[in-house]
């Protein structure tokens, strides 16, 4: 099962996504906190309307937590000259970081560094606190795409990176998230980035060092998950900042983020308008 979160003339809601068809939830919000996910299976829905008469929100447009991880591909730790680690990086975002899967991705004026990062994404289903790895996909109610786009000028400017990523409406999330059900093992997917149409990034998910389950174990140590949090999973090599010549987004790019068995997102660049 494929679900949104959907808006359409001002009205915000849950759907289920079936070829180019939109099947709202009756009665329902958009994913989020206060989502029974383990009953949308059985909920009634309303009438079909088309996929392309809908906007797509992001998946989960105001999640309680976000989570990334960082240096999660052994080919990304290569190129930025890290050590691997042997505990998650971890940093988080905003909800107000996230966009929906077409929607523009703003650059501020004050960075000229912003770069790319294709990501899966993990949505929370049922809360959990120390959460045993062994039980830790029982908490997932699906997966879905993220590319978590950089200020690797502010990323860089103390050891931690929460200023290069937390700017507003800069990391889409979406189309849709897909159930374990039906996408089976998130391990062993190609996920892919283009950028203008030539591709930057290749990789494979079963080449995470850390996994799905060790990343929602490991997390829910220390703070409790609940419906709706959201795990990005760090990206692959490939990255603008470490390309030959590095390269950073400009106004006007598009970039379009692929995973097998979820779908794509393609977002364009837009420069944040200034006041006045
Ligand atoms: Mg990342």
């Amino acid at each position: 099962m494929k679900l949104a979160s959907c808006q359409i003339e001002g009205r915000r809601f849950a759907a289920e996504i079936q070829g180019d068809s939109v099947l709202p939830i009756a009665g329902s919000a958009p994913l989020g906190i206060d989502t029974d996910f383990g009953a949308l299976a059985d909920a009634p829905r309303e009438e079909a309307i088309a996929l392309d008469s809908v906007e797509l929100l992001p998946v989960i447009p105001a999640p309680a937590k976000i989570f990334c991880l960082g240096l999660n591909y052994k080919g990304h730790v290569e190129e930025t000259g890290r050590d691997l680690p042997d505990y998650p990086v971890l940093f988080t975002k905003f909800a107000d970081s996230l966009v929906g899967a077409a929607d523009p991705i703003v650059k501020p004026p004050e960075s000229d560094r912003l770069d790319y990062e294709a990501e899966l994404a993990v949505v929370i289903g049922t809360a959990g606190r120390r959460i045993a790895k062994e039980r830790a996909l029982e908490h997932v109610a699906g997966y879905t795409i993220a590319n978590d786009v950089t200020a690797r000028d502010y990323q860089r400017r103390s050891s931690q990176w929460l200023q290069g990523k937390t700017w507003p409406r800069s990391t889409p999330l979406g189309p849709w998230l897909v159930t374990p059900d039906e996408l089976g093992d998130a391990s062993g997917r190609a996920i892919s980035l283009q950028l203008n149409g030539e591709e930057r990034q290749r990789s494979d998910t079963s080449l995470m060092i850390f996994d799905v389950a060790t990343a929602v174990s490991t997390i829910s140590e220390f703070t409790p998950l609940g419906p709706g949090d959201v795990i990005l999973m760090g990206t692959p090599d490939g990255v603008g900042f470490k390309s030959d010549p590095p390269s950073f987004l400009a106004p006007g790019d598009r970039i379009r983020v692929e995973i097998d068995g979820i779908g794509s997102i393609e977002n364009e660049v837009a420069a944040e308008p200034t006041p006045g």
